[in-house]
């Protein structure tokens, strides 16, 4: 997998974190769980040095997505995309197989081929 993919992977997941700890009836949830919330300075700072190794224009296009939708890199499963589960074309496979940047024709969101060998 290109590296872009796992910096833009890890910056999403950072981000679902990020917006956990600051949703409130999450956070509630989670002080009557005995969790302390602690550590959004820490993932803030992760994330920031996470976006400065992604090329602009790609991150760019990750946070246009990511105002729009929860998730806005996803994987593929079957010949689908998870995003809006329209039938992706043939054209698409074999793009996304030599390792390039595809988006859904449907929906615009990222998607990844996963693979658990790379
Ligand atoms: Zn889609």
């Amino acid at each position: 997998m290109r590296e872009e993919f796992r910096l833009l992977i890890g910056l999403q997941d950072l981000d679902i974190m990020i917006k956990e700890v600051k949703d409130k009836a999450t956070s509630q949830e989670l002080k009557s769980m005995g969790f302390k919330l602690t550590g959004l300075e820490e993932l803030q700072e992760a994330r920031h040095e996470i976006a400065a190794r992604i090329p602009v224009a790609l991150l760019n296009r990750y946070e246009k997505l990511a105002k729009r939708y929860k998730l806005a890199i996803l994987p593929v499963s079957g010949d689908k995309c998870l995003g809006c589960f329209v039938k992706l074309p043939t054209s698409f496979f074999s793009s996304a197989y030599s390792h390039e940047l595809v988006t859904c024709e449907n929906c615009g969101r990222l998607l990844y081929i996963l693979r658990f060998n790379q």
